[in-house]
């Protein structure tokens, strides 16, 4: 009855986004869509689970073949999504999140099917500032410039989630996931109207 979403998680760099992801899957049933990326991992980060590490030349054949759905160039690294990755995901009954930039996230609605977009923003620019710093980016100015040009585009998305106290922003994000399944046109109607008269 119930029809598998696409949930996108968008927003500045530092605001929060694969921390409630990583929160949102222990309570969730979710798949993750993986992108492939040209950026070194992070500490902690691994290959597979968090990103597919791809040196340039890689990606670049990747992108000639034309394996990407999208792909974005931000902070001087590379970042895509592949048919391949999503096709794989709608083969399973999950709900699928991804996380996407703003561009990503903008062009989502037409490349994945009604895709459902939630920014993720901090309560303030310092917060954010704050929280790139404790992430030991080095490239702090140049995600803090995109995120002043992201305040712009939030009314372009469905919903904001303002990441202040991380469990409250779970319980929001959550909130979000149950009441869009109770929407009608994320039912299957005609699999409830047969199930109803058996
Ligand atoms: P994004 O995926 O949006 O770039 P991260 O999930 O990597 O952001 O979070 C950036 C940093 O902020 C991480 O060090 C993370 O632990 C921390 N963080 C995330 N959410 C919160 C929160 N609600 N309160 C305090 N720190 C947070
Ligand atoms: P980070 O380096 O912080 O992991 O990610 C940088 C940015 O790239 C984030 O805004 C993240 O949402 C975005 N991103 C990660 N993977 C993809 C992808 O496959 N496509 C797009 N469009 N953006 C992505």
């Amino acid at each position: 009855m119930r029809k598998n979403l696409f949930f996108v998680l968008t927003g500045p760099s530092g605001a929060g986004k694969s921390t409630l992801i990583k929160g949102i899957k222990e309570k969730f049933d979710l798949a993750f869509s993986v992108s492939h990326t040209t950026r070194a991992p992070r500490e902690g980060e691994i290959e597979g689970r968090d990103y597919y590490f791809v040196e340039e030349s890689v990606f670049e054949k990747m992108l000639k073949r034309g394996e990407f759905i999208e792909w974005t160039e931000v902070y001087g690294n590379k970042y895509g999504t592949t048919k391949k990755e999503v096709e794989r995901l709608l083969r399973g009954e999950k709900d699928i999140v991804l996380d996407l930039d703003l561009r990503g996230a903008l062009r989502a609605k037409t490349v994945f099917k009604d895709a459902i977009v939630i920014f993720i923003g901090t309560k303030s620019f310092e917060d954010l500032k704050e929280r790139l710093r404790k992430r030991g980016e080095k490239d702090i100015e140049k995600r803090i410039s995109l995120a002043k040009e992201a305040i712009d585009l939030i009314a372009n998305f469905d919903y904001l989630v303002i990441n202040g106290e991380l469990e409250s922003s779970l319980r929001e994000v959550e909130s979000i996931f149950v009441s869009e399944h109770l929407r009608t046109r994320n039912i299957n109607l005609s699999k409830y109207k047969e199930d109803f008269f058996k």
